[in-house]
């Protein structure tokens, strides 16, 4: 065990089991926010999935509350909400592994399953509860569930978390929540409405970030190629046969969109599956599972569905169509190049999407670096108003005169 960890003070039993983990150096948002949660302080911290922020809070909670005897019954002393059953079964994880030495206990519960197993767990007494909001919710409301012991509350991913359309959920949850705690609030991006809610729910809180405020991790290479609209299946296509890609994510625009990339690989002998908010959730979970298991090469997404399910660490990120967002496009590049494994976020960018474009660079305080050479150049500089004549003769018409997914319109 490194120096680093023990120099935390997290106590004896954690360092074992950070020690059977394997881990021998904080990360960098570990080193800085445990001792400020470590104090008691409100901590704001600025990081995306794959900095090691689940350790930045769970160690601090687990360390704080062991330091005091356990009461009798169990009472729930910290709470962690978070927008995803991935996230939460995770975390659940990592607070097992962690406190495996301690003589504390910890739950996870979520929607979408019975509830019995978790009204059961509970009433056995739970002193860190891992929760999805809506679930958390109802347990309250049908009395299983009281939040006025809460010591230590941690709102995790509150950017996906508002997107997801959950403040309703959380505001409900706070509302519950004893006024005197300690709050650990994590955001991947820091937009208005996200500092809205921190200036709420936060006192005087110490800010913590990893790296500069949405500027994306530095292991990912990025590139861009500028490329006309009916021709961005085709470079797609030619790419990820190029590279034999065995595993991307692939985001589009609108739920359409979605749809006919994914019919499009599929037609070229590539396997994919599309995911949008048309989609049933168990249409969704089985894409999912399915390409997780290497079923489907890719899956392609709306940002909104990529968002309600776990999947990170992936090789390849491709942005088929720019966001109109800029946070968004360090969201969607954040699923590649977790723990330093690298990873290549690819993007497309026809001539409507060059504003967009220019934001995204101006939020990450770089050029993307630009391809020039390829089988797909860009031929059109000017704002199509009348469709485009075909590629090659018979070739169907790919481009609509609906600007249909381009910045400015209703996302999925
Ligand atoms: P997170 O950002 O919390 O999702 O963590 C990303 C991954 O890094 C997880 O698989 C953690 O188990 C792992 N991890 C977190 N902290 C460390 C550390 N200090 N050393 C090695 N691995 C870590």
């Amino acid at each position: 065990m490194c120096m680093d960890f023990k120099a935390l003070c997290l106590g004896a039993p954690i360092l074992r089991a950070l020690t059977d983990m394997g881990y021998t150096q904080p990360s960098p948002i570990q080193k800085e926010a445990i001792p400020l949660a470590l104090e008691g302080r409100d901590v704001l911290g600025c990081a995306q999935t794959g900095t090691g922020k689940t350790a930045a809070f769970a160690l601090p909670i687990l360390r704080r509350l062991s330091e005091e005897p356990v009461p009798h019954p169990r009472r729930i002393r910290a709470l962690v909400l978070t927008p995803t059953r991935e996230l939460a079964l995770q975390i659940g994880e990592n607070f097992q592994a962690y406190g495996q030495y301690l003589p504390l206990k910890s739950l996870v519960i979520f929607g979408g399953v019975s509830q019995k197993p978790q009204v059961e767990g509970l009433a056995k007494g739970v002193d860190i509860l891992v929760a999805t909001p809506g679930r958390l919710n109802d347990l309250i409301g049908q009395g299983y569930i009281k939040l006025d012991q809460v010591e230590i509350f941690v709102l995790d991913e509150a950017d996906r978390m508002l997107d997801m359309g959950f403040i309703h959920d959380v505001n409900r949850v706070i509302a519950k929540l004893p006024k005197s705690r300690q709050t650990l609030f994590f955001s991947a991006t820091m937009p208005e409405s996200i500092q809205a809610l921190c200036d709420r729910i936060l006192t005087n809180p110490v800010r913590v970030a990893v790296t500069p405020v949405s500027s994306p991790v530095e292991v990912i290479r990025q590139s861009l190629y500028f490329v006309d609209k009916p021709n961005k299946r085709r470079l797609l296509i030619h790419l990820l046969n190029q590279w034999q890609v065995s595993s991307a994510l692939v985001f589009t625009f609108t739920k359409h969109g979605a749809d006919r990339v994914a019919k499009e690989l599929n037609k070229a002998g590539i396997p994919a599956k599309a995911i949008h908010g048309d989609k049933g959730q168990n249409t969704r979970q089985n894409a999912l599972r399915a390409f997780k298991e290497g079923e489907i090469r890719v899956l392609v997404a709306t940002d909104i569905a990529a968002r309600g399910i776990d999947i990170s660490e992936l090789p390849y990120v491709f942005n088929y169509d720019l966001p109109n967002i800029p946070e968004t496009y360090v969201h969607r590049i954040g699923r590649t190049g977790r723990a330093g494994a690298g990873g290549t976020a690819v993007s497309f960018c026809c001539f409507m999407e060059r504003d967009s474009l220019a934001q995204i660079e101006k939020l990450i305080g770089q050029k993307i670096p630009v391809v020039e050479e390829h089988p797909y150049p860009m031929e059109v500089f000017e704002v199509q108003k009348k469709p485009l004549p075909p590629q090659k003769e018979g070739q169907k018409q790919q481009a609509k005169p609906k600007k249909r997914g381009y910045p400015g319109k209703k996302r999925s």
